[in-house]
């Protein structure tokens, strides 16, 4: 029987220890602010949205919201960021992607002062990242190095392989396992012969956006398995990994949901309360 990772209550622990340090702050007089920005009203977004916000009021981060028309422009978009870029009583700023056709999301991203980017997505933190400087971390990625660290798996000397390159998952994932001293492949759609590659992983990372699409042939026996996928099936949410036909060969596996998708939320947070450490130290 394979270890089930608890992401819920992991993120639900990081949650609580983040409420505490920022109560300890607000004792010394700091409060934290995150600017939350949604351009339209795309459902799923909405849900996101409301999601980041609750966890703000748990934690005790204050959270300002801008609910801009779908038919903002992309000027009046980086025209609203810049003036919170300036804004000495906000930490971190988070555009709820994705943006309108209309406006160019690179644009919008570059935007956002690296200061208070986090959402880990700014060019600048990205490459802090590659160079192995502190900065702020693209969030399911760094959650994920929690679910590992918490859940006592050990990274160092592993092999990992991850199925998936975008700049949001595959990329920074493969960058942060590195940085735990990982051996780290990253397959795509053009890998060659995937199945023969994955079985070498000691720890596989789905992030690929296929449902169920990883069965127990990609997975070598005792691996630990991360699913990063979501997919809303009509007979419910399910991930990247065929869940039921995996979890019997691997040692450790995350469901879908209540695996990786709690921790996001959880980074975010973390992210915000961290804004003044990492930019103290390493971005001034
Ligand atoms: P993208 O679609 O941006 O990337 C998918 C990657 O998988 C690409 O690099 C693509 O290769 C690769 N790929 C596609 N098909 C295959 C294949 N048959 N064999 C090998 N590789 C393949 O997805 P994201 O990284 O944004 O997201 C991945 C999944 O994670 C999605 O299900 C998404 O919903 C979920 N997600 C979950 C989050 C969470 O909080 N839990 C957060 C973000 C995403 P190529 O580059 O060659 O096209």
């Amino acid at each position: 029987m394979a270890k089930i990772i608890d992401g819920k209550k992991i993120s639900a622990q990081i949650k609580d220890e983040l409420k505490e340090e920022v109560a300890k702050l607000k004792e010394e007089g700091t409060e934290i602010t995150l600017a939350v920005i949604q351009v339209g009203n795309d459902p799923a977004s909405t849900v996101y949205v409301r999601n980041k916000k609750k966890a703000c009021e748990y934690i005790g981060i204050r959270s300002v919201s801008y609910e801009l028309e779908e038919s903002t422009t992309e000027e009046e978009l980086i025209e609203l960021i810049e003036e919170l870029n300036n804004r000495d009583d906000v930490n971190g700023i988070l555009v709820q992607l994705p943006v309108p056709k209309h406006i160019n999301e690179d644009a919008v991203i570059k935007a956002i002062s690296p200061l208070k980017d986090v959402d880990g997505f700014h060019p600048q933190s990205v490459g802090a990242l590659s160079i192995g400087q502190k900065g702020y971390v693209s969030c399911t990625p760094a959650g994920i190095i929690q679910l590992l660290k918490r859940s006592d798996i050990d990274i160092e000397g592993k092999e990992c392989v991850i199925i998936g390159r975008s700049n949001i998952v595959g990329k920074p994932m493969a960058l942060l396992m590195l940085r735990e001293n990982a051996t780290v492949t990253i397959c795509h759609s053009r890998t060659k012969d995937l199945k023969e590659v994955t079985k070498r992983a000691d720890i596989l990372i789905a992030a690929v956006g296929k449902p169920k699409m990883i069965t127990k042939d990609y997975v070598k026996e005792g691996a630990v398995v991360i699913d990063v996928g979501i997919h809303r099936l009509e007979e419910g949410l399910c991930g990247d990994v065929d869940f039921d036909d995996v979890e019997p060969v691997c040692s450790a596996i995350t469901p879908v949901p209540g695996g990786v998708g709690p921790m996001t939320i959880a980074m975010l947070m973390y992210n915000c309360v961290n804004s003044r450490k990492i930019n103290e130290t390493e971005l001034k």
